[in-house]
């Protein structure tokens, strides 16, 4: 991309893959356009599924509905790990879309796990998550709060028999040990894996699943396609996370679940496989991921 190409400028539509695959994460919530329009662009490339995200008590009850009025649409619900300690403490600072809150304290977090609970019980709710730690967002003050929520979810994943999406950032030793301690649901996702080969190792024996997103591309991240090559081919998931992690050589411009083929096709490269055997391999990893 040439230093002054428009950084908010949507990038182009790729090829089409040959053979349809499904954005295992996404958040249609924070991209520009209609639901509609995101998901006729995205099935225009043969991305024809997608897993819609929610990162608190709205945007979950959003991802319920929007997956209830699509059918290609698959919901997930939580408080994103950088919500909990916001809702206990008000951190203004914190991950939302909705600005400073009032703290609320542990009633104000249970109340909204209780939501949670109550939305996870819906049908074309397919997930429990993003949950999990987040020690890059979110400091010492707030890690409490944060391993609870992600113990009440893991709880709340296992009783409605839903897949449990993890959101590991900077926690992985952590977020390993509690998933050990609670005993993981019988389908979980590491959403945007972002471990190494050695963790690959880890996760391929507990038989979670790892999405790559967009940073797989990046230049960067040789560790991330260093797990990629030894992860086992039925346990590896692609996601866009969008409208984050856009791959290169779009990085930076907003993403959107239309970008998936060049996630799919630099996985492919990373394999050693060709583009419809990727494919293949990710869609039905997918749909047993998300028991759709
Ligand atoms: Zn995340
Ligand atoms: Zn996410």
């Amino acid at each position: 991309m040439p230093a002054n190409a428009d950084k908010t400028e949507a990038p182009p539509l790729p090829e089409p893959l040959r053979v349809p695959v499904a954005d295992s994460h996404t958040h249609l919530d924070m991209q520009s356009g209609t639901v509609g329009e995101g998901l006729a662009k995205a099935a225009s490339v043969g991305v024809t599924t997608v897993v819609q995200v929610g990162c608190d008590v709205a945007g979950s009850r959003w991802a319920a509905e929007a997956a209830a009025a699509h059918d290609a649409v698959h919901a997930a619900v939580a408080l994103h790990p950088n919500e909990a300690p916001r809702i206990v403490h008000g951190d203004p600072d914190g991950w939302s879309r909705q600005g400073a809150r009032e703290p609320g304290g542990q009633a104000a977090l249970d109340d909204a796990l209780a939501e949670i609970d109550r939305l996870a019980a819906l049908p074309q709710v397919k997930g429990v998550g993003e949950t999990g730690l987040d020690y890059f967002r979110t400091g010492e003050e707030g890690r409490a709060a944060q391993e609870r929520s992600f113990r009440a979810h893991i709880e709340i994943a296992k009783r409605h028999g839903k897949t449990l999406v993890i959101h590991d950032r900077d926690a992985h030793a952590d977020v390993l040990r509690v998933l050990k301690e609670e005993g993981a649901p019988e389908r979980t996702v590491f959403h945007c894996y972002s471990g190494d080969a050695e963790m690959a190792e880890v996760c391929a024996r507990a038989g979670y699943f790892m999405s790559f997103a967009g940073n797989v591309t990046f230049k960067n991240a040789q560790h991330l396609r260093d797990a990629l090559a030894v992860a086992p081919p039925e346990l590896v998931l692609v996601e866009t996370d969008a409208p984050f992690l856009t791959p290169a050589p779009y990085r930076g411009r907003p993403n959107a679940p239309y970008l998936i083929p060049v996630t799919v096709r630099a996985m492919a490269a990373v394999r050693g496989v060709d583009e419809d055997t990727m494919a293949t391999a990710l869609a039905a990893n997918t749909a047993r991921a998300f028991g759709y």
